[in-house]
């Protein structure tokens, strides 16, 4: 339905046609400079939300801030992110504040709020992923409202998401919403930075994710305070794309940002390009893996036609994963065109590769399997 929408972004997430919304608030929105809550302003987000709720529309929300408010009380300098060891205990402490501050005015509106803190494996791993989704629906159907936040203090930097946009486009799958919307202290995406090109222009919306589009991202962010900026917007809109649903950023820095962007529109949608469901958006937006098997490509091409991986094309296995593990798939320029389940250990992978069906057994010393990842198994991005 999202495809119909074409100059007005916010119209993708209206609640008739988005039942389920994530919605996403910056540190830099959400924490002033000298360290405090914006309430007045988060008060007026959540009247937007409480409306929306009204409208029949269930809300997740992925909250920030945690870092940035407890630095502040912690007297730690750099807001807190000078180090890990930093962030971690500016979070502990933060987030019993932004806890605090959640219950307080959804409570004013009449709404529960509930404290989900997940850590990057919590997503990454099926099982446990599968759990979250449980969790979320449970919180959605007694009425709570879902407030989501990375578990900062316990993540380290190996295995953190590090900025709460990819996070918001996981939850979203978990969450089984069809929207995101990442308030922000920008207002979309510009063909180029704003701050010093005049000449610079905000799309509107986003059909495809291509180098061209990719190439107006930067990894900085405005403020400081948070930790994405652009290039982590557009990595949370692949996600979410990946998986149908759609993602706009939208400008945070108004009063009542959720009825501004509906009323008076603005943002930047991205439209998701295709609808992989289940499992395979699952894979999809897996951040961790195991290992990259390189195809030619000859085998690039018998995948984007949706057959499976044959060990025939294979002409490259990296890493150390075991048969059921996710790996990449790359093509022979080296750049991912996917992600699926491994059919064989990485050892058996590196024996039987460049080979055909009939010459695997004598090599594996076991009759082989119908393909190194099977198309069921298999998500191009
Ligand atoms: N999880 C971090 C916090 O609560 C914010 C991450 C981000 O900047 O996106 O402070």
């Amino acid at each position: 339905m999202v495809t119909a929408v074409t100059d007005t972004p916010a119209a993708a997430f209206d609640p008739a046609i988005c039942p389920r919304l994530v919605v996403k608030i910056g540190s830099s929105l959400l924490v002033d400079a000298a360290g405090a809550v914006r309430t007045q302003w988060l008060a007026g987000v959540v009247a937007d939300l409480a409306q929306r709720r009204q409208q029949g529309q269930q809300i997740v929300i992925v909250s920030s801030g945690a870092i940035a408010l407890g630095a502040r009380r912690l007297g730690l300098d750099k807001g807190g992110r000078a180090s890990l060891e930093d962030a971690q205990a500016a979070a502990a402490v933060g987030q019993v504040a932004l806890a605090g501050v959640w219950e307080a005015l959804l409570g004013a509106q009449g709404l529960t709020a509930a404290q989900v803190l997940l850590t990057l494996g919590d997503l990454e791993d099926r099982r446990r992923y599968l759990n979250v989704a449980a969790t979320i629906a449970r919180l959605l159907d007694l009425g709570a409202l879902p407030v989501l936040n990375e578990n900062d203090t316990v993540a380290t930097t190996e295995i953190r998401f590090g900025d709460n946009d990819r996070l918001a486009a996981r939850a979203a799958q978990a969450a089984g919403a069809s929207g995101v919307i990442l308030l922000s202290d920008v207002d979309g995406l510009y063909t180029a930075n704003p701050a010093n090109d005049p000449t610079a222009r905000r799309l509107a919306v986003v059909k495809a994710l291509t180098p061209e589009i990719e190439a107006m991202a930067t990894g900085e962010t405005r403020s400081g305070m948070g930790s994405g900026g652009m290039a982590a917007k557009l990595l949370a809109a692949r996600m979410a794309g990946a998986a149908g649903i759609a993602l706009a950023i939208c400008d945070g820095r108004v009063e009542r940002p959720l009825s501004h962007f509906a009323d008076a529109g603005g943002g930047t949608l991205f439209l998701p390009p295709r609808t992989a469901r289940g499992k395979k958006a699952w894979l999809a937006g897996r951040i961790l893996v195991a290992g990259t098997i390189s195809v030619d490509a000859g085998a690039a091409a018998a995948l984007k036609r949706g057959a499976s991986l044959l060990a025939a094309g294979v002409v490259r296995v990296d890493g150390r994963f075991r048969r059921g593990d996710v790996v990449a798939i790359a093509g022979p320029d080296g750049a991912v065109l996917g992600r699926g389940l491994a059919g064989y250990d990485a050892d058996d992978a590196a024996r039987i590769m460049g080979l055909r069906n009939e010459a695997q057994g004598p090599v594996l010393g076991y009759a082989p399997r119908a393909a190194l990842v099977h198309a069921d198994h298999l998500v191009l991005i």
